[in-house]
């Protein structure tokens, strides 16, 4: 006869539960209801330019240790916030696969917005409640001040442009 509650499987349990699982998971549904709406990217690069179009692109700790455990040697210097260090010259992210929310929701695409808004706000709302489901710091910040940061305590191997003290 077989057991009606067989004995849990350790790895598969923390494979499941495993935070950067849930995020690549969570990533995946955010790209598919993106997917859906067919936003329109004409590769301007300015989702990416961050001080030249006004805008911060802000991420929480779990998606910066995902973004460095996963991306390729960056393209760029890390300068001040100005510019993201995988944007390559002809605008193109070289992270794709490990950018963060901000990035994978972002569209110029005037048509868009209003969703683009909404699945933001959803999606960051299901970001912070993972990170409360394993007890991780949230620490919502500029990417460039986690990267920063990252760089300082040795975990993230980049140089700094000129104009970095
Ligand atoms: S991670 Fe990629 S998409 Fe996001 S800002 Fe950097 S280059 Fe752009």
């Amino acid at each position: 006869m077989s057991d009606i509650n067989p004995p849990v499987n350790p790895m598969t349990t923390r494979a499941l539960s495993d935070p950067q699982t849930e995020l690549r998971a969570l990533y995946d549904q955010l790209d598919n209801e993106v997917a859906d709406l067919g936003p329109v990217c004409q590769l301007s690069g300015r989702c990416c330019r961050f001080q030249e179009y006004g805008h911060t692109l802000f991420v929480s700790s779990l998606e910066v240790q995902f973004l460095l455990s996963r991306a390729p040697e960056p393209e760029r210097l890390l300068d001040q916030g100005q510019t993201c260090p995988w944007q390559d010259a002809r605008n193109r992210c070289t992270a794709r696969g490990a950018r963060p929310l901000g990035c994978r929701v972002y569209f110029c695409d005037p048509a868009y917005q209003d969703s683009g808004e909404d699945l933001s706000e959803r999606f960051i709302a299901r970001l912070k409640q993972l990170t409360e489901k394993h007890d991780l710091p949230w620490n919502y910040a500029a990417l460039h001040r986690h990267l920063h940061q990252e760089r300082d305590r040795g975990v993230f191997q980049i140089d700094l442009a000129i104009d970095c003290s």
